[in-house]
């Protein structure tokens, strides 16, 4: 049985991030995220905060056919945060004020002047835009900040607008996004189990390894030289991806025994990297 996972892209949308003024971890975060939930990440790019640029990648991963695609940045107050502008006119659809995410900013920000973190807690233009949305798109509860995420089907796509603040973006994903995710990954499961083989030299097991690979497509296998201890050994992980954990777990075992055989006959030994 072959298991299609779920396939994913991630755009990045920043001109920061293109000046060496911030670095993208959300997306190093986000292909974590959803490489555990079982997800295949198919591609991730960086662009400007550019009209073109975020339609030519989000054009790019719809007609490339990836279930979800998710955009980080570009939804706060400001002119320079242009990313559901940018997403409405490359789908042709008008933006419109959603009341529910307007709702979600007035009393975010009703809340944040109660407290005292804001002169002031009325909503203004630069406030209003945040709850215009392209015409379809349904608003995703942010626990942390003020911006709600924007969510869109676009054929057969989920596309997710997320802040580019790290910790409203993780906050949404994690504590917002659990229905969608759910419906999306299922049971999905991911596993990586590594082992460290006392081999000195990565070429002398090259070719038994590459009979492991060959004999386990849906394993990603890889090696690295590495240091431990005193001595030089060798670190091999195996990973895959399947509809379940009991699936995952019999194709990694499988894999994980042969490798052991396969070491064997160079008269290695493997142990479980404790780590
Ligand atoms: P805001 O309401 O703060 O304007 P926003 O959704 O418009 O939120 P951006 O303006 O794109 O987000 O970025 C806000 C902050 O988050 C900036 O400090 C930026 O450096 C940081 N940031 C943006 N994108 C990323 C990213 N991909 N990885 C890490 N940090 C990011
Ligand atoms: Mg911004």
């Amino acid at each position: 049985m072959t298991h299609a996972a779920v396939s994913c892209e991630i755009i990045a949308v920043g001109n920061e991030l293109l000046i060496g003024d911030a670095q993208d971890t959300n997306t190093y975060w986000l292909i974590g995220q959803l490489t555990g939930l079982g997800g295949f990440v198919r591609r991730c790019v960086i662009v400007r905060d550019e009209f073109p640029a975020i339609a030519g990648a989000l054009h790019a991963g719809i007609d490339a056919g990836s279930r979800l695609i998710l955009l980080s940045g570009g939804l706060g107050p400001t002119g320079d945060d242009l990313t559901l502008a940018a997403v409405a006119a490359a789908l042709g659809r008008p933006l419109v004020e959603h009341a529910e995410a307007l709702s979600m900013l007035t009393k975010r920000y009703a809340e944040l002047a109660a407290r005292g973190w804001l002169p002031s807690g009325a909503m203004n233009d630069a406030r209003r835009k945040m709850a215009l949305f392209p015409e379809g798109a349904e608003p995703i509860y942010n626990p942390v900040g003020g911006a709600p995420a924007a969510m869109l089907e676009v054929g057969s796509s989920t596309v997710v607008c997320l802040p580019g603040v790290p910790a409203e973006l993780k906050g949404i994903f994690t504590e917002s996004m659990a229905p969608l995710l759910n419906r999306l990954f299922g049971s999905a499961t991911y596993a990586m189990h590594t082992v460290i083989v006392n081999c000195q030299d990565e070429s002398l097991m090259a070719s038994e390894l590459q009979g492991v690979v060959d004999r386990h497509p849906r394993v990603y296998i890889k090696s690295r030289a590495r240091r431990f201890g005193p001595e030089i050994a060798i670190r091999v992980s195996l990973s895959t991806t399947g509809p379940d954990g009991g699936v995952v777990d019999s194709v990694l075992g499988a894999a994980e025994r042969d490798l052991a055989e396969a070491m064997a006959r160079l008269g290695l030994t493997c142990t479980p990297a404790a780590d």
